[in-house]
């Protein structure tokens, strides 16, 4: 009985992984067919100042046009299958003509943040794409921000320690996103030169509990000492904003201010005063 009993959980099990590949299979040719027939778009977030109220950076984020399916489910299938190469430069590219729409209808200038996979380092003449890119659309790399994850930095860390300093070089500026969900060794901080470090969700709702606030000023003042930009992500209540607030943090970024938007959204509260 007990045999019948391990038969049949194995037979569930790999049941499991067999619906798993297909799904992952109908991911990978979706994620394909977005890339040939114009699939994707990016909707934006802002981060929102804490000095002067108003959003002065946009974080783009990647949807799929016809297709309800979050990143979190399509991005790791786009890295396992090398596809994210394609799709980070058509992120890059789609970012670049965004800020250069605005700069026509002569809004004021504000960056433009976008994120990078760790496997995107395979990509060796990105830095030359992006550089073409800018040109081509005519805008300046101060405008571009490249949000990488504590991953880049830990895998092939030369590798990657040189390819983000060419990166740098071009002028575009480079966050560290999610601090507080990995391995979050300082160490790693001091590789490469960053401009900002984006608190994820979770550290902030740890951190933000009555016991652990001097702690989270402590972290912002290290954070400053280090001259980084201290963005908290995932800020949903007023109650958080104003403790973030108080502790010198410098930007919030989250539903309570807005939710991912398409660029017409944007365009409305542009100058808005979110404070
Ligand atoms: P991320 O870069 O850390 O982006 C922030 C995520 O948190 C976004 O989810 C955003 O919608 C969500 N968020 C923002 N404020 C709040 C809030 O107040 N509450 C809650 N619950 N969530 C909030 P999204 O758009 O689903 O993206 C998830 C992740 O997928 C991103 O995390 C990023 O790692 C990845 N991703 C998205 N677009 C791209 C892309 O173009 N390229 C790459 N490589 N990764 C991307
Ligand atoms: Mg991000
Ligand atoms: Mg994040
Ligand atoms: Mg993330």
């Amino acid at each position: 009985r007990a045999k019948g009993l391990f038969d049949q959980n194995k037979l569930y099990y790999n049941d499991r992984m067999f619906q798993e590949l297909i799904k992952k299979k109908e991911i990978r040719e979706l994620l394909k067919d977005a890339l040939r027939n114009d699939g994707f778009k990016l909707v934006y977030q802002p981060q929102i100042n804490l000095k002067s109220g108003k959003a002065d950076t946009f974080e783009a984020l990647l949807r799929l046009k016809d297709e309800d399916i979050s990143p979190g489910e399509f991005i790791s299938v786009a890295e396992e299958s090398n596809l994210i190469i394609d799709i980070g430069r058509w992120v890059t590219e789609a970012a670049i003509i965004q800020l250069a729409e605005w700069q026509s209808k002569g809004l004021e200038p504000k960056p433009i943040s976008i994120n990078f996979s760790a496997k995107q380092l395979n990509d060796l003449s990105y830095v030359d794409f992006l550089n073409d890119k800018l040109k081509k659309h005519g805008v300046t790399a101060d405008l571009l921000e490249i949000e990488i994850t504590e991953t880049v930095l830990l895998e092939k860390k030369d590798k990657s320690i040189s390819f983000l300093n060419k990166l740098k070089k071009s002028g575009v500026k480079i966050s560290l996103d999610d601090f507080g969900t990995g391995y979050s060794s300082l160490s790693y901080l001091t590789y490469i030169e960053l401009d900002k470090i984006k608190f994820d969700r979770s550290l902030n709702h740890k951190f933000l509990q009555d016991n652990y606030t001097d702690t989270m000023a402590g972290l912002i003042s290290l954070f400053h000492s280090m001259n980084l930009v201290v963005v908290a992500e995932g800020i949903e209540e007023k109650e958080n904003f104003q403790k973030l607030s108080d502790r010198g943090c410098d930007y919030i970024q989250g539903y309570l201010f807005s939710r991912p938007v398409s660029p017409a959204a944007i365009e409305k509260i542009y100058d808005h005063n979110f404070i």
